[in-house]
């Protein structure tokens, strides 16, 4: 098995095979027109101009425009140095390290991020604390393609002739709809594995095919893919539930070794004989968060907080696993599910993914209470110690994408219970105590075969929050 990323020996990576003749697209030749810029990216755009800086619009940006898609963002690179843009753009921060970024703010709360151009990706460094010269950073245009993921996230977009500067071939990969590595796919994964997960997402996103030498350096260097930092594995991985094409995603996943190498507890349901019915059930609740945030706009923003996101994506292996919703569980049985199905999650996805204790403290009660609602019948029949808590919403939620996964049509989950901004968890801003499930007895709960959550004011999931004076 290769270094991990913090062995990487920067000298050696991504030697950019220079010079490179650049294919220049003029705008005649490609789909790309100045009106499909934010107002606010054309400013900046403009203002580097007329200051005598290059200003090029770079990564997504220019591939969804390509494709024809609204990009999410301008991410905008130029000449200028951090210091020059902060004297140029005055309502503006710096942000970063090692690689300076300038953000310059807008009306209405718009960013517009704008980086120097680079010779090497900020994932390729390594040394804690480490702080290299800025002269060591900065690159040409021609460097800053190379040390790009994709071929199709590697074009420019020059304002002032209105071209495509394509050093790597990338025009070519979106006309012919292919998904490449820009340089060695098998050293580039090396060097950082995160961008294995970049292939598969940009993939799913796009229905392009995986070149073969890229495929095959994937399968090779998968396992390289968990000595990434976990707190930034589990971001990537919530982009992806969260992207509206997260069932692509997975299916994209599990046609390569990533899947079980992310999530390797999915081999219970292998093991069990039920691998195609669990990933049959995963994509088919994906397919309905997909839809939830298809329908995502500006006025009528979609949230799902990230501990549903994640109950729902173990929701076929605790099935498997933990007989839920199968199995009827009551008092001691339901504490002791309740306590195995929270230490094996804090296990095998907590702690690979650094997930919060809260988060995975919710995720194992929504998961437990499938059972609860499952045995109860119809909704007028769940038990009213449940329907007092907070978190009862959600678990119907659940409930509903467990019946659509297993193919039992609901009228699916409303869309509407996942608008508006990200809700506070109770309790948030203060410190918060874990009360165990099985350790609480109070006299609501104690001998009525519920479970034994807090009930005092202000408990949710068995926690209960404590404000700093
Ligand atoms: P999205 O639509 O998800 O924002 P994106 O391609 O813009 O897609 P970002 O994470 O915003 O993704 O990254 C911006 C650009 O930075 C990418 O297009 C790519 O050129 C480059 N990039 C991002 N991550 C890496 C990486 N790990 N290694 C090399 N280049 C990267
Ligand atoms: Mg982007």
């Amino acid at each position: 098995m290769a270094n991990p990323p913090q062995d990487i020996d920067i000298n050696t990576e991504d030697i950019t095979p220079l010079p490179v003749q650049a294919t220049i697209i003029s705008e005649s030749e490609h789909p790309i027109r100045e009106q499909q810029l934010d107002r606010e990216a054309l400013k900046v755009l403009y203002r580097l101009r007329d200051a005598g800086f290059k200003g090029y619009l770079v990564g997504g940006g220019v591939r969804d425009l390509f494709l024809g898609k609204k990009p999410k963002d301008f991410d905008i690179s130029t000449d200028a140095r951090p210091g020059q843009l902060r004297r140029l753009f005055r309502n503006s921060r710096t942000i970063g390290r090692r690689f300076r970024l300038v953000q310059v703010f807008f009306r209405g709360n718009k960013i517009i991020e704008v980086s120097t151009l680079r010779s090497r990706s900020e994932f390729e460094e390594d040394g804690e604390g480490e702080l290299l010269a800025s002269n060591n950073t900065f690159g040409t245009l021609e460097e800053d393609a190379f040390r790009r993921d994709l071929t199709i996230n590697s074009l420019f977009y020059e304002i002032e002739s209105r071209t495509v500067i394509d050093y790597v071939g990338g025009v070519e990969d979106l006309n012919r709809g292919i998904i490449r590595m820009v340089g060695d796919p098998g050293q580039r994964f090396s060097h950082d594995p995160v961008r294995m997960l970049r292939v598969v997402r940009h993939a799913a996103r796009t229905g392009f095919a995986i070149d073969p030498a890229t495929f095959e350096a994937l399968q090779e260097h998968s396992g390289e893919l968990m000595l990434c930092p976990p707190s930034r594995l589990r971001d990537e991985i919530l982009k992806d539930l969260r992207s509206g094409a997260s069932k692509p995603w997975a299916e994209q996943c599990m046609a390569t070794p990533l899947w079980l190498t992310l999530f390797p507890f999915y081999q219970d349901c292998d093991q069990a004989g039920r691998k195609e019915a669990a990933q049959l059930a995963l994509l088919r609740i994906l397919a309905e968060i997909d839809r939830v945030y298809q329908s995502d706009t500006q006025e009528q923003p979609v949230h799902i907080d990230e501990y549903f996101l994640f109950a729902a994506l173990l929701l076929p292996w605790a099935e498997v696993h933990f007989k839920l919703p199968g199995e009827r569980l009551r008092g001691p049985q339901f504490h002791e599910r309740f306590s195995a199905l929270r230490d094996d999650i804090g296990q095998r996805f907590g702690t690979p993914f650094n997930i919060p204790r809260m988060a995975k403290e919710r995720i194992s009660t929504l998961l437990i209470n499938l059972s609860t609602l499952h045995h109860a019948g119809n909704a007028k029949e769940h038990p009213k110690w449940l329907k007092r808590k907070s978190y009862y919403p959600e678990c119907k939620r659940l409930y509903d994408l467990y019946l659509l996964g297993r193919g039992i049509s609901v009228t699916g989950i409303a869309i509407e219970d996942f608008f508006g901004p990200a809700a506070p968890m109770r309790g948030e801003g203060g410190k918060v105590e874990v009360i165990s499930a099985v350790q609480e007895t109070s006299s609501s709960s104690r001998g009525r075969g519920g479970p034994a959550f807090s009930n005092k004011k202000n408990g949710i999931f068995g926690l209960r929050s404590k404000r700093h004076s």
